[in-house]
């Protein structure tokens, strides 16, 4: 088996040719032509962009009233903190969710990210690897008629999920909080015991007996001292893109199979012509139960949006509503069914793959997703590909497990290293920058979820450290609530 070294040299080789890579950073342009109006020029990379000199002024200490004390405080709402909160909560635990929107599913709402993947194998069976909480949702959608499984992914529409993950959680006990961010975790000494939240009330506290971070970009255990690494730790990382909707779409003639077997030649052979400014090739049309209308998940920013940084974050933003325009000119002109077609909407976020890595007690490699290494701690399947999206970069790179095989996700990636009373579940956890990009995709971060809010609540059960949770203890618990099939 190939190291992590190897597997990176392996995955440069596959690049696409030199002469339609230099027309992607023909199409990198977009940044200088359409972000002009804001006041810097968008930097390659996030290194690049942190050099300015910092002030500083000085607040005055407050007392800070406190809003709630639970047994288990679940920062961030995507599938990883429904799931984990919904666990937790189903396990007896008092449950607060705190999320910035004012709804649940974080990508798969926010960023328009409309399907879910990795929930099955991709192989023709399509093994299901994901039940639990994750596979109630999907069953949910689909027997609700908001969900469709197609190959080996579940299409939605996202209206119908947020409905459901509303549900999900209140019926489980869950106290959602929406609205509300997540500013700094309450510590004391290297524990974590609470956070400090902001919101239209100000700011207040939540003591807890554990802290689950679902953030997606690790934002609890950062503040907490834990730590990480931003995209590959050298200023590059996995690319972002403006998810849309387009509509008025033709469905008699417009046919999603064959767009997606053939959107990747048509967009190269496009950008060969300097007919059109895409800044990749392929990407998904997926079905949204809505009738003519489909999810576009294709107009990348070409260069490293750093997720933790507010600037890079405003910029791709306002560059990927523009991007997703000249797609969307494409879809029209060269896609039979399109050709009256019209973005209904942009993402309310940009849609961001990879921010933080956050360290763990153990390092999740590619090597060890490749070969499908199980793991006595394993607490979620995972037979996603290493799927990467480099910016600048037209196509995107897979490499693949063989089969229906699967690896599994350890609870020691779980749990943050050096640091108490707080577990991780999502796309940041204790994994290399290449294992990420198998990992990140939503049936696991589901399965993750669950299995923090498990180990959670087992560790208040039993008045421990949730990093002390006997992994034989939680793989039992797992497995009888039809979370874990491995
Ligand atoms: C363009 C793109 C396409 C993708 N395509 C697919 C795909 O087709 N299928 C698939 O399965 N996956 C796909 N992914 C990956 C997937 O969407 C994410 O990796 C996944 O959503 C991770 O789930 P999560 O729960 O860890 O994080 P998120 O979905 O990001 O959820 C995190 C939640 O935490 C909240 N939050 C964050 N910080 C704070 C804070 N400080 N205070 C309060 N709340 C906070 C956010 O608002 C959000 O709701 C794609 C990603 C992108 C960007």
């Amino acid at each position: 088996m190939a190291n992590e070294k190897d597997l990176l040299d392996r995955l440069e080789a596959m690049s696409f040719n030199r002469r339609t890579f230099l027309k992607s950073l023909v199409a990198a342009g977009f940044a200088a032509e359409f972000g002009g109006l804001l006041p810097a020029a968008a930097p390659r990379t996030a290194a690049a962009a942190s050099s300015a000199p910092e002030a500083f002024v000085t607040e005055p200490s407050r007392r800070i009233p406190l809003l709630r004390e639970v047994d288990v405080l679940v920062v961030g709402g995507g599938m990883a903190g429904v799931s984990a909160a919904v666990a937790a909560s189903r396990m007896g635990m008092k449950t607060l969710l705190v999320e910035y929107f004012g709804f649940l599913g974080g990508n798969a709402t926010a960023a328009l990210v409309n399907d879910f993947c990795g929930f099955y194998t991709r192989t023709r069976k399509t093994v299901q690897l994901i039940g639990g909480i994750g596979g109630e949702v999907v069953q949910e959608l689909i027997d609700g008629a908001g969900g469709r499984k197609w190959r080996h992914v579940v299409d939605f529409d996202p209206e119908a999920l947020k409905v459901i993950l509303d549900k999900k959680v209140l019926e489980a006990g869950v106290e959602p909080l929406f609205y509300t961010q997540f500013a700094a975790p309450l510590m004391d000494g290297n524990a974590v015991r609470g956070a400090f939240i902001e919101n239209k009330a100000g700011r207040q506290a939540i003591r807890a007996k554990v802290v689950l971070d679902c953030t997606g970009d690790g934002d609890v255990c950062a503040a907490a001292g834990v730590p990480f690494e931003v995209g590959d730790g050298k200023g590059d990382m996995q690319a972002c893109d403006m998810a849309f909707r387009l509509g008025n779409v033709d469905e008699t003639t417009f046919d999603q199979g064959f767009f997606f077997d053939n959107a990747d030649r048509l967009m190269a052979e496009a950008v060969a012509l300097g007919d059109y400014k895409l800044t990749r090739t392929g990407g998904n049309l997926g079905y949204t139960f809505v009738p003519g209308v489909y999810w576009a998940n294709m107009a990348r920013v070409p260069w490293a949006v750093d997720g933790t940084k507010p600037e890079h974050l405003t910029r791709s933003s306002v560059e990927g509503r523009q991007i997703a325009r000249e797609f969307a000119r494409f879809l029209r002109d060269r896609i039979p069914g399109l050709e009256k077609s019209a973005i209904v909407e942009t993402a309310a976020k940009i849609g961001l793959r990879e921010t933080r890595r956050v360290t763990g007690e153990h390092l999740l490699t590619a090597d060890e997703v490749l070969g499908a290494k199980k793991f006595e701690d394993g607490v979620v399947a995972n037979a996603w590909p290493v799927e990467m999206h480099i910016p600048g970069q037209l196509k995107r790179k897979m490499m693949f497990l063989k089969g229906d095989e699967y690896h599994t996700i350890p609870f020691r990636s779980l749990v943050p290293k050096g640091v108490e009373g707080v577990l991780m579940a999502g796309r940041f956890i204790s994994c290399s920058h290449n294992a990420q990009a198998s990992i990140r995709v939503m049936g696991p971060a589901a399965g993750m979820g669950q299995a923090v809010g498990v180990a959670a609540a087992l560790a208040v059960r039993a008045g421990t450290a949730p990093r002390k949770v006997a992994a034989a203890a939680l793989r039992a618990e797992l497995k009888s609530q039809g979370a874990f099939i491995g």
